[in-house]
């Protein structure tokens, strides 16, 4: 396969290289990508000279690494009407868990086939995706997106888990790990799964050497639900049947952060979403455990479960992805749409400082690597994949966005980037363009 020489105007690289300012942005930069693989990164004319049979792509706009979707239910593209239906959270919740039980195995594939298509036409080539349904894992993996497949364990309490549910999990793991995409585990949450099975999946997974991801703090709901074993998701969960520990034991009289941690659920080797619900103490531990979370703000507010502390996040230097969650309850895939809503709460929230945009703009690429343990850190199997940056050595993943290119490029890529994505390339290949690119 020839080497491609990519070129545009801007090229931002998140890894200060030669020709690049501190923030690794180049001005009339160059991306050499061969076998699939960043093999030189600096300024057009430089590499042009140094590679002159490379095949050459000449950009217009902003050139940038692949973005990374630090949380998503990709096979949820289906849902749509359900993130307009103006529920709450613990209504929504219950609608979803009945919407599911009449969805067909055909369906679940198509709609995730879409969901991983709208993923790549706005320029995400990286996925942490949730995968509730084995007819969802094939036509991700299919798509090349990179990322992992976090095989959910969904609605469980003891009996339940040790009747049928662990098998059922063992058994969505197993044709996980069979794919080309990396597989993990993700236990949903506090509120749908007892205290047993939740620790069980997350055993099962490290067992197995996997990355964990699971929901934490995500409505006030949940809260009440750990702390006192009341609310409306208890009853959710008694209208289901779940006979859940935080019921019968009137609750543990603590945060979901502590709860999770106490089960072992946080670690190096895991990320939690949402983090709405998480006080500078709960921010701290996750810091301690090294966990990171995705903030997910559009579909925090489309189900009224509140903002998320992300001016906190940011000044208090929590590792932080940005993700946009299924459509179910966002009303886009678009990673940039996504991350002006954090840049806009974070900025209401009172975080002024002049790096705001770079900082949100980190959350989209870098941050969701570090979520996905894609940032150059040896994985199990000793691969040690990297995304989010053009460096060389990092997988020749790319999008370029049609955004004006003088100026700050972070903030053009906020403020413009959202349906402006022109091309996307995935491991040297175009997986998406638009116009004339
Ligand atoms: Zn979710």
């Amino acid at each position: 396969m020839t080497a491609t020489l990519h070129t545009a105007p801007v090229v931002v690289t998140n890894a200060p290289t030669t020709g690049s300012d501190d923030a690794g942005v180049i001005r009339d930069g160059a991306v050499l990508i061969d076998n699939g693989v960043i093999a030189d990164v600096g300024p057009a004319a430089d590499l042009a000279a140094k590679h002159p049979a490379a095949k050459r792509r000449d950009h217009a706009g902003v050139l940038t690494p692949g973005l990374v979707n630090a949380h998503s239910h990709l096979q949820y593209a289906a849902y749509a009407d359900l993130a307009s239906s103006g529920l709450p959270f613990s209504p929504w919740i219950a609608q979803m868990v009945e919407r599911r039980m009449v969805t067909t195995d055909e369906q679940w594939a198509e709609s995730a086939r879409t969901g991983a298509f709208l993923a790549l036409r706005s320029g995400t080539t990286a996925v942490a995706d949730i995968v509730t349904d084995i007819p969802a894992l094939a036509p991700i993996a299919r798509s090349g997106l990179r990322g992992i497949s976090y095989v959910e364990a969904l609605g469980a309490d003891d009996d339940q888990w040790n009747a049928d549910r662990a098998g059922d999990v063992n058994k969505a793991l197993d044709v996980a790990m069979a794919q080309t995409r990396a597989a993990g585990i993700s236990p949903h949450s506090l509120y749908t799964l007892s205290r047993h099975a939740f620790t069980e999946s997350m055993r099962r997974g490290r067992e197995l050497g996997l990355r964990a991801h699971t929901h934490l703090a995500e409505s006030a709901d949940e809260v009440e639900f750990v702390a006192v074993g009341t609310g409306l998701l208890a009853d959710m969960a008694n209208n289901i049947g779940w006979k859940m520990d935080a019921i019968s034991c009137g609750g543990f009289a603590h945060t979901p952060t502590i709860e999770l941690d106490g089960l072992e659920g946080l670690g190096a080797d895991v990320h939690v979403a949402h983090g709405v619900h998480c006080d500078s103490a709960d921010r701290a531990l996750l810091r301690e455990r090294g966990t990171a979370v995705a903030i997910c703000v559009r579909s925090n507010k489309i189900l009224g479960a509140g903002r998320p502390p992300i001016a906190d996040y940011l000044a208090e230097g929590s590792p932080m992805g940005i993700g946009t969650d299924s459509l179910a309850s966002s009303p886009s895939l678009d990673l940039l749409e996504e991350a002006r809503a954090a840049r806009d709460l974070a900025r209401s929230q009172g975080y002024d400082l002049p790096d705001l945009n770079a900082r949100i703009w980190q959350a989209i690429t870098l941050g969701g690597a570090f979520c996905l343990g894609l940032d150059g850190r040896e994985l199990s199997g000793g691969r040690a994949d990297q995304v989010g940056v053009l460096a060389v050595g990092a997988l020749g993943d790319l999008a370029v966005f049609d955004v004006p290119t003088d100026g700050d490029p972070f903030a053009a890529l906020i403020d413009h980037g959202a349906g402006e994505c022109v091309a996307t390339v995935l491991g040297g290949t175009f997986v998406h363009r638009r116009g004339g690119q």
